[in-house]
Parts: C-alpha cells; structure tokens; sequence
C-alpha cells in the first residue's frame, strides 16, 4: 500500500510505550514527550481526532518513591497511583500550551468485558472527541484485577498490558490508524537483538500465525512486547484498521510519519470486515468457560461457517452463563474460537455429545438447536 494512502486518517490512535517516555535513568523524557504533545497538537489542529494510550505511571512512581523493584503485593499498584498523576500533569501542561483540552481515562478488563460499560465508555470518548479534547488514556492498575487474573481458574482477561488495550479502544471507536510507538525500528524477520542479519518488514498484508510468531516478549519496564502488538495489529487490522509499529525514540517521529516518510513496518487491514459484536466478542470481553470440540465441529464451524452443535462437543470447562463467552477449542488444545453461549455450563455438560433432537429429553425443554449460533461466534 502507498504511505500516502496508508496514512490517510481521520481518526488515530497513538499508543506511546514506557521505554519511549522515560529516559536511561528512569525520569521522564521530557524533550521526547513534548515533542510528542507538540505534533500531536499539529494534528488535532489539522482536523484529525486523536486518541493517546500512554503508559508510564508504573516507572515514574517507582523512580519518584526510590524503589528498585515493584515486586510484592500492592507495590505496583502504589506506583501506578504516585506515577499516573505525574505523567498527565506533563501532557496537561504541554497540550495547555497549545489549548488543546484533554481527558484523562484510566480502564480496566470490566470496562471492555461488561457490555453497557464498554458502550458507556464509547459513548463517552465519540463526546469527548467531538468537543476537540484530546483522551489520554491508561490501565487502571490501581485497581485492575490482573495481577490476580491467573488465581482466577480458567479466566482470559480482555487485556493485559498497553499494546491490546490500545486495540480495543482503536475497534471500540472504529479508529482508521493505530500507530505503536515503542523503541524499536518495527518488525524484524528475526530478533534483532540476537541476530545481525534480521531485516525490518516494511509491509504485513496479514498477520498469520508465522508473523505472530516472529513477536517476543516484553521489553524491560513495559509489559508488552513484539508479540502482543503483533496481537493488536491482529484484532485491528480484522475489522479494517491500519497499524504503524514505528521507533518513538527517532525525533520528531509523528510529524514524519504523516509527512510520508518511510518509517516502520505497515499492517494492511484485510477484507473480513469483523462487526462490531463479532470484535467484542472475539476480543474485548474477559473469557471464562471452555469448550472442546472434535474434527468434524471445528470444520464445520470454519470451512462451513455453521454453529456449534451439541454433538460436536467433548468437554465442558469451568462454570458459566447462558450469554457468557466461552472459547472454543479443538482437540490439540488449540483455541481457534470464541462464542457466546445458548445454555449454562451446566446444561453444556448435560449435553456433551448430544444431538439437538434429543435437547429437549436430556433437559426438559429447549431453547436453541446449537450451543452457540453462528452470528455469536468469532473465529481467531
Ligand atoms: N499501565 C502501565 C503503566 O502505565 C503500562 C502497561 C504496559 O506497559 O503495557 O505503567
């Protein structure tokens, strides 16, 4: 795709990460976040909307309260809460200077995964863009239960470091262009760190399972890494967004980058389209219960776009809700789907192999044919 047309957007995201905001001594880079505040303002000023993922509390608090590791319980959290107020007073006072009014937003797992939040919380942010404010938006990890997600069995949080959330919010609002800006040049055909003769990737037309495998994991002080952005180009670029991975630490980065220049590697949005419901669905709610399903149900579910039949079933896991979403899994032990369910986890195992005549004997009544109708599932 032509940069020219790549960066054609009206709506962008701009998640910046921990190691482009802070300097080698853990302080804040205060000519780099400017410059930021200052091409961002460009922007803005030139009709764009923008949206601001800033991570960054965690490492400021700890420099701020002296600490040399955030190990323990609480202890990241309490930089988080000395960090965050830190970090907006730096973008109130550099979008201040250029009277660009600005929000701040801090989200956890529940505002995506609680469906009336997250419509709320979309709602709020197409106000707040219309009234010309800039969102400056972080986890919540005061109060995030993430650091908790593993103690809690068989539940998959919607997000979990900077990176995915800068997705969703970029499918929440229909973004054109989600650009990650972090301290490397983009993707490599191999890690770059270990290997002389890895090359940048100008352009991905689509994130398979061997581009995600080309992601490692997370760079000092931040929790994402190469791997979760490729995730999040993943989730953007299946319901038509664009994503820049670019190097936030080359001066003046933005403004380049809508200048036309050459920078980063591009994620092109592929043709799928993927509504708004099948988004929230695949990707912005937490997942609690698993099923598992043979040959025969995986193909129908993938090559012939059917629904998820009670006969197709071989295992029900953890306890849920009819109208919770549950992923879908294959035999090898593959997660290929997500879906949300007809009938309770305790219906589900009632029925495990089942076939949909026989629904109504099993249980006393039926509801639904299928566990999960086509129109609720979404493929990974
Ligand atoms: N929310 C964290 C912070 O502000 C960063 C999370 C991440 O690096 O993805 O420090």
């Amino acid at each position: 795709m032509e940069r020219k047309e790549f960066i054609n957007a009206k709506r962008i995201v701009i998640k910046l990460g921990t190691n482009v905001l802070r300097n080698d001594e853990g302080e804040v880079a205060l000519a780099r976040i400017y410059s930021f505040i200052e091409d961002i303002s460009r922007l803005v000023k030139s009709g764009k909307e923008v949206i601001v993922v800033t991570s960054g509390a965690v490492g400021l608090g700890k420099k701020k309260l002296n600490l040399d590791s955030t190990e323990g319980d609480g202890v990241k959290q309490a930089c988080a809460a000395v960090g965050q107020s830190r970090l907006m007073s730096y973008y109130e006072n550099g979008f201040g200077i250029y009277d660009i009014p600005i929000a701040q937003i801090l989200l956890t797992e529940d505002d995506f995964s609680m469906r009336h939040r997250y419509l709320s919380l979309r709602t709020t942010l197409n106000k707040l863009l219309e009234m010309g404010v800039v969102p400056i938006i972080n986890q919540n990890d005061t109060v995030s239960t993430i650091e908790l997600a593993d103690r809690l069995a068989g539940m998959k949080v919607s997000f979990s470091d900077n990176d995915k959330l800068s997705a969703l919010v970029s499918s929440e609002l229909d973004a054109d262009l989600l650009i990650l800006l972090s301290d490397i040049e983009g993707l490599y055909t191999a890690n770059p760190k270990e290997n002389p003769d890895a090359k940048l990737i100008k352009e991905v037309n689509s994130v398979t399972d061997d581009i995600l495998n080309l992601g490692t994991d997370a760079s000092e002080g931040g929790r994402g890494g190469m791997r979760t952005k490729l995730e999040a180009a993943r989730l953007v670029t299946r319901f038509g967004g664009k994503v820049l991975i670019a190097n936030g630490k080359v001066p003046y980065v933005i403004n380049r980058i809508f200048e036309g220049e050459d920078l980063g590697t591009m994620f092109i949005p592929t043709d799928e389209n993927l509504s708004g419901k099948k988004r929230w669905i695949g990707y912005a709610t937490n997942v609690r219960g698993k099923l598992t399903v043979n040959e025969g149900a995986k193909n129908a579910i993938l090559k012939n776009n059917t629904s998820l039949l009670p006969i197709g079933i071989v295992k029900v896991e953890n306890e849920f809700n009819q109208g919770e979403v549950v992923s879908v899994y294959d035999e090898n032990g593959t997660e290929f789907a997500r879906g949300m369910v007809n009938y309770n986890s305790e219906e589900c195992k009632k029925l495990v192999g089942a076939h949909s005549d026989n629904i109504v004997n099993i249980l006393g009544y039926k509801n639904y044919d299928a566990i999960i109708t086509r129109d609720n599932i979404t493929e990974l």
